[in-house]
């Protein structure tokens, strides 16, 4: 095996743990704003990346990962390919916004994975980038297919109809 394996598992893990984080917080957002299905997609989504954590530190293990300190991650944008910026929690956030935010989640993760499949030499590598790669192309088919169904937001959703009263 090449060196460039446990490197790409130190990223997937990473990326894994980060959006199970993120999708716990969309889960908990949604429950709170009385959207009990798309709570439920998200604790869904959730769990397929525990999965996919758990499975990859099992693959690694014995590989001796390199523990990777946050600046020397690789990804192609700032943050890691899953991990959804702060703001997408938005208190007034709605179904369609979440499903968005997601979405666009789901794709750079699949994007980095098709990435590192495209770039390697190593077959194994290979191998593994194609098939994570594939994982995240159906939860991208599976956010797609809700977005679809769900209505997108009137202009001025954010508007609070209830402004805190300021005091003179
Ligand atoms: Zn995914």
């Amino acid at each position: 095996m090449t060196a460039e394996i446990p490197t790409f598992l130190a990223h997937a893990i990473a990326l894994e743990t980060e959006a199970a984080e993120r999708y716990d917080e969309l889960a908990a957002a949604m429950a709170a704003h009385n959207n009990p299905e798309v709570a439920e997609l998200f604790r869904r989504m959730r769990d397929f990346s525990r999965r996919h954590a758990q499975s990859v530190s099992r693959r690694a293990r014995g590989h001796g990962l390199p523990a990777l300190k946050s600046w020397e991650y690789r990804w192609n944008a700032p943050e890691a390919p899953e991990n959804a910026p702060h703001a997408g929690t938005h208190y007034l956030m709605t179904a369609w916004h979440a499903l968005t935010f997601a979405l666009d989640n789901e794709r750079r993760g699949r994007d980095f994975y098709a990435q590192a499949a495209a770039e390697t030499q190593d077959a194994e590598l290979r191998a593994l980038a194609t098939e994570f790669a594939s994982e995240e192309a159906e939860h991208v088919d599976t956010l797609e297919t809700w977005l679809l169904r769900t209505p997108k937001p009137p202009a001025g959703w954010a508007a609070d109809p209830d402004p805190p009263v300021a005091a003179d």
